[in-house]
């Protein structure tokens, strides 16, 4: 990577050291006992602890003199009642630090836990942004996928157990201290995990480039992302063990991850959420299906039309349609969705037509949505859905 991109990082996140590097994760224990850590509660989920990720960085932590309670039960798309299963074992433990690991789930779940076990109350009394009064435990978050930029966020995604219903909670406190980026931890990531990971991280640089609350800071990272990651998308497809091409899917998913904390995300992720609560389609399967079709969506707008057109410029989408457009760009989103095997309509997932009322209607409700670039409704969203049951 360049220096310029390394301190354009930097310098937005003057709270957020960010260490990137192969081997870097040797560094935890030195960085958490730096911040004060003595009792460290480490988040993760089961899939990372077969990886052995989960008793590297214990072992690492413990060497440092810290001591380690392990919650390895983290679940794909948090809910209420893992954040405080979570919130129980670190109560118990008495911990001053906290260390997320894992995929997004781990990070959020380790900020839910943060929320609750430092604030109080619950959850949802921190749905939205700036809810916490009181100051939050240091953390390190160390991502094990190219997905989410979780990382680098100060938001928790968390799903109230009984309505579903995803809540973006977010508070500068909750942001880490310090992200290590360590590519060689993204070696062990199966490769539909890749696929639908690196999808939603190209994603959230696609849908970050034009929402409502987009500004010159946030279009260089999901920029510099979506460059980043177009490049090095089919490279790790293609040779899973290029550390290379990993580094830079980390790196760019971060960006990416960057771009989200300033300008929110758009309607393919509304769109997406009621597939994932209703029939299990997994987050990035479902956002970059329903991405090609929110791009033509909100193309329509030629002020957008102009954003999307910018993000493409000097990358190879430009070069391979020949034409800066978005057209070009949603036909390049759904060549990418072919060559990571993803499909692009609904067959495969068992999504019902009765349920497209239901569905368009949460998709509108969802908070992602008010922060589109063009005004959405719910039979706009229902014409989307039809365009993926058609794909
Ligand atoms: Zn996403």
């Amino acid at each position: 990577m360049s220096q310029p991109e390394q301190k354009l990082l930097l310098e937005n996140h003057p709270h957020l050291q960010l260490v990137f590097g192969d081997g870097s994760v040797a560094q935890v224990g030195e960085l958490a006992r730096e911040l004060g850590a003595t009792k460290a509660l480490l988040v993760t989920d089961p899939g990372i602890v077969v990886a052995g990720h989960s008793a590297r960085v214990n072992d690492l932590l413990e060497s440092a003199g810290i001591g380690v309670t392990v919650f390895d039960r983290s679940k794909e798309n948090p809910t209420t009642a893992c954040v405080d299963d979570c919130v129980s074992m670190a109560r118990d433990a008495g911990i001053d630090f906290i260390v997320g690991l894992g995929g997004g789930s781990s990070m959020d779940t380790a900020k839910g836990c943060n929320f609750i076990l430092t604030n109080g109350g619950e959850m949802k009394d921190y749905w939205g942004i700036g809810k916490a009064s009181e100051p939050m435990l240091p953390s390190i978050m160390i991502p094990t996928t190219a997905g989410t930029g979780s990382e680098c966020q100060s938001f928790a995604l968390i799903s109230d157990n009984a309505t579903h219903q995803k809540m973006a909670c977010g508070d500068p406190k909750a942001m880490a201290k310090v992200a290590i980026l360590d590519p060689e931890l993204t070696l062990s990531q199966p490769p539909r995990v890749t696929a639908c990971t690196g999808i939603d991280a190209i994603a959230h640089a696609v849908e970050t480039a034009v929402t409502r609350k987009r500004n010159e800071t946030s279009l260089k990272y999901s920029r510099a992302a979506f460059q980043m990651m177009l490049e090095n998308f089919g490279r790790v497809l293609e040779s899973p063990d290029d550390l290379e091409a990993r580094g830079q899917m980390l790196l760019g998913a971060a960006y990416a991850g960057t771009a989200i904390e300033h300008s929110m995300l758009g309607a393919a992720h509304s769109a997406a959420n009621p597939l994932t609560a209703h029939f299990d389609v997994i987050h990035g399967q479902a956002v970059g299906m329903m991405l090609p079709h929110v791009v033509r969506f909100n193309a329509a707008d030629e002020t957008i039309a102009d954003g999307y057109a910018a993000l493409v410029k000097d990358t190879a989408v430009a070069s391979s349609n020949g034409t800066l457009s978005a057209e070009a760009l949603a036909q390049a989103m759904e060549v990418l969705l072919d060559s990571a095997n993803l499909p692009r309509d609904f067959t495969a997932f068992g999504v019902d037509a009765v349920q497209l009322d239901v569905l368009s209607k949460e998709a509108a409700q969802q908070w992602t949505a008010s922060f589109n670039p063009r005004d959405i409704t719910a039979a706009d969203f229902a014409g989307l859905y039809q365009k993926a049951f058609a794909s």
